[in-house]
């Protein structure tokens, strides 16, 4: 399979000085073509910056990322994102039909064209009857889909999600996981989606890479062994499901310990340099 997304040493820093804030460390990995990879961390470890830094959202303060082979340098035309609040991130005043078609206006392609490509979309989503809806009228689950067609019309190269079902309930975040999973099938897309969630990690995952806490760095890539059908109830209740999210938990719970451990000790550190400067 080529690779779709190479990663390079990436560095993120916000702001400079004394209040600088390093999200991001040194973060090298690709993903294959037509691969779902999923990037577990904990909250506040970095991963919506990785995300935007990838996305071409924000310049990453070293490093490079490249897409197809091409150096991201700003949003690339064939790169969508799916973020986690689906209630801003429809148009209102736009029908379901309006709010699919919308980015579609920026590539070259007749009304008709687009319409039926967004007709298309939603389909995949099982959303057709409800393309003259507006997102008001739609629960937040049937809202997300509707997200989800939007960044599938365009057929991107890449689909970033940003933990993209942390909003709604658990019942409809099993639903979109696997219409996640059967879309992403279907359509051979290559997905990198971010999340807190160790056990949807490994349920979507043909791959799962563990982020250490802030600064998010990668403390390991396992592949997912699981059956490509997946069933939420059968699959969670299997002997490797429940060993991979144990080593997943393992890896970042210990990781974080080793975390805690070295800032205590830096702590330490800048305590006694201080206090022997004040006995001097
Ligand atoms: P996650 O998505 O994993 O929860 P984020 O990437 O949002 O983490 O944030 C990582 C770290 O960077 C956090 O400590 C956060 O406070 C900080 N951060 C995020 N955005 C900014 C910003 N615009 N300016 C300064 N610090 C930021
Ligand atoms: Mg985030």
């Amino acid at each position: 399979m080529p690779t779709m997304l190479q990663v390079s040493g990436l560095n993120h820093r916000y702001g400079g000085g004394d209040g600088a804030h390093v999200a991001v460390r040194e973060l090298s990995f690709t993903v294959e073509a037509g691969q779902l990879a999923c990037i577990v961390g904990p909250s506040g470890c970095g991963k919506s910056t990785l995300l935007r830094c990838i996305g071409g959202l924000i310049k990453p303060t070293g490093g490079t990322v490249r897409l197809h082979g091409d150096l991201v340098d700003g949003v690339p035309d064939d790169l969508a994102v799916v973020f986690q609040d689906y209630s801003r991130s429809l148009f209102p005043w736009l029908t379901v039909l309006g709010n699919v078609e919308f980015p579609l206006r920026s590539l070259k392609m007749s009304r008709d064209e687009r319409r039926a490509r967004a007709r298309e979309a939603l389909a995949w989503v099982g959303l057709a009857d409800a393309d003259r809806k507006y997102p008001s009228q739609l629960s937040g689950g049937m809202q997300q889909r509707v997200s989800i067609a939007r960044a599938l019309a365009s057929r991107p190269a890449l689909l970033l999600m940003d933990e993209p079902f942390a909003s709604v309930d658990a019942q409809t975040r099993f639903e979109l996981e696997d219409l996640l999973r059967r879309v992403q099938r279907e359509r051979n897309s290559t997905v990198l989606l971010v999340t807190h969630d160790i056990d949807e990690s490994v349920y979507l995952g043909d791959r799962v890479l563990v982020l250490s806490s802030s600064p998010a760095t990668i403390v390991a890539d396992l592949p997912v062994g699981l059956p490509a059908e997946r069933d939420q109830i059968t699959t969670r209740e299997s002997a490797e499901f429940v060993t991979l999210r144990a080593e997943v938990a393992r890896l970042l719970r210990d990781r974080n310990a080793a975390a805690e451990q070295a800032l205590a000790e830096q702590v330490a550190t800048t305590e006694q340099v201080s206090t022997g400067r004040a006995n001097r």
